[in-house]
């Protein structure tokens, strides 16, 4: 039996760049990974059977289920013959922008990476993954990287200072679709990708807090204004920076001592169920 953890991501940066002629958009994100984890466990079946073992009212345990995909795609590519038993244990709260189907993904290369025997790199894993979804090849490695492309082209960056992250989610899902086909380019803010990086280069907390953006986050506020109610109290509640991750609607922020990281967390539990305390891994 093999265990593996999938941990959730946050966007420093999410910047859009232009409409592909594949009808996909051109990104350029800052992403980095913090502890809030999934749990899967992976035993090999004789049958060649992949079966997925999840309890959740909002996660497919069928062919739609990511990490089903990642064993498909490693079956097929790899000629394996044998089946697996996924038990997948869900924390990352779903249809957040916390990448949590995409980090299961990511876990299930690895697992089976090691289960089946097939010890190939990383950098085969990560390039295979792309095949079926953007967020997949980051989350291979976990870590701190600038994502291009869709967001499957990496560059590994050193990892961001220490920081207390408290991560909230309104009780609502939102799909990355919806919010991608409300996106008006013309309409975009600036983010700041080349302070964040500096930012990470030099490990300055303080600049790090002012090269947050996200130009995907005035469109989730337009759709769902909780979000930007949310982004308020918790700016209001001491955070030093706070920034929604992704398409949203998981709206985190930043703080140095644990004892401001609990101040922030009970003045959000009233607006919502799932709210965190969280490191920076990256
Ligand atoms: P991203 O940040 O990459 O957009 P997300 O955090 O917004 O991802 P997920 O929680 O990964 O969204 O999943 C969104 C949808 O994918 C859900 O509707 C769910 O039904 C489906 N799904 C497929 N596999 C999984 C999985 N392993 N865990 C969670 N959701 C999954």
């Amino acid at each position: 039996m093999i265990y593996e953890t999938a941990p959730a991501k946050i966007n420093l940066t999410l910047d859009t760049l232009y409409k592909r002629d594949d009808g996909y958009h051109e990104v350029e994100m800052i992403m980095t990974t913090i502890d809030i984890n999934d749990r899967l466990t992976f035993e090999t079946r004789e049958d060649g059977e992949i079966v997925i073992d999840v309890e959740h009212n909002f996660v497919p345990s069928d062919h739609r289920n990511l990490a089903y995909k990642a064993a498909k795609l490693m079956q097929d590519k790899y000629n394996i013959k044998q089946g697996v038993t996924i038990s997948l244990e869900k924390s990352i709260p779903i249809s957040a922008g916390l990448a949590g189907g995409s980090s299961d993904a990511a876990a299930t290369f690895r697992g089976l990476n090691e289960l089946w025997g097939i010890n190939d790199s990383l950098e085969a894993l990560s390039e295979l993954a792309s095949e079926i979804g953007s967020d997949i090849s980051f989350c291979i490695y976990g870590k701190t990287a600038l994502c291009r492309g869709r967001g499957e082209q990496l560059t590994h960056l050193p990892k961001p200072p220490s920081a207390w992250v408290v991560v909230a989610k309104p009780d609502i899902g939102v799909s990355t679709p919806e919010i991608y086909g409300a996106l008006d380019l013309n309409e975009t803010i600036e983010v700041p990708t080349k302070a964040c990086l500096e930012a990470l280069e030099t490990g300055d907390y303080e600049m790090l807090c002012q090269s947050l953006g996200n130009s995907l986050e005035s469109v989730t506020m337009h759709l769902y204004p909780e979000v930007e109610k949310l982004k308020n109290t918790m700016q209001n509640s001491g955070v030093d920076a706070a920034l929604m991750s992704g398409s949203g609607p998981t709206v985190y922020g930043f703080v140095q001592k644990e004892r401001q990281a609990k101040q922030v967390y009970n003045a959000l539990m009233g607006c919502c169920n799932d709210v965190f305390i969280a490191r920076l891994l990256g």
